[in-house]
């Protein structure tokens, strides 16, 4: 899938999050920040993803050894960045709940790339690949799956508390 597809997506998870605890604007921008960056780290195994191409491919060279949707896009991989993103958490402000919207983030982006024909590797190291394969990455199939979300999301912020 896109990186749109997956901001898109990510967006998807953190908004409820957002308006269930009525965030301030300030806490409720980073937290949907961390989950876009959720939704995106896990195809840091493509040299020339989104996320590579923004960041000086800096997490390419730290997965080098990984195959494209290899443990980046598995459980795993949602366990260990996660666990990382604690870290940072812990050392910035310590609140969990940025742990947990970057998971969101996470998920979301292998529940997006399980939409695909190649599927996703959820129980890496097992080489099974799950997928439902009802839209091809750049198809027409994801730009309406695109203006799904777009109508999903508006739908969402027209609900938010004022
Ligand atoms: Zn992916």
């Amino acid at each position: 899938m896109r990186h749109t597809t997956h901001i898109l997506f990510g967006t998807l998870f953190a908004i409820p999050i957002v308006s269930y605890l009525s965030l301030d604007p300030a806490k409720a921008s980073f937290i949907i920040f961390t989950a876009l960056i959720g939704s995106l780290l896990p195809d840091v195994d493509h040299p020339k993803s989104y996320i590579n191409r923004k960041s000086w491919g800096i997490f390419y060279r730290v997965v080098l050894q990984s195959t494209h949707r290899g443990w980046t896009h598995s459980l795993f991989g949602a366990f260990i960045f996660t666990l990382i993103s604690t870290l940072v958490f812990f050392y910035l402000c310590w609140d969990m709940l940025y742990s947990m919207v970057f998971l969101f983030g996470y998920l979301s982006h292998l529940l997006a790339d399980s939409l695909n024909p190649t599927g996703v590797n959820w129980l890496w190291p097992k080489k099974k690949k799950y997928k439902i394969a009802i839209i091809k990455t750049g198809s027409k199939g994801e730009v309406i799956f695109q203006a799904f979300l777009v109508i999903l999301l508006a739908l969402m912020l027209t609900e938010l508390p004022k």
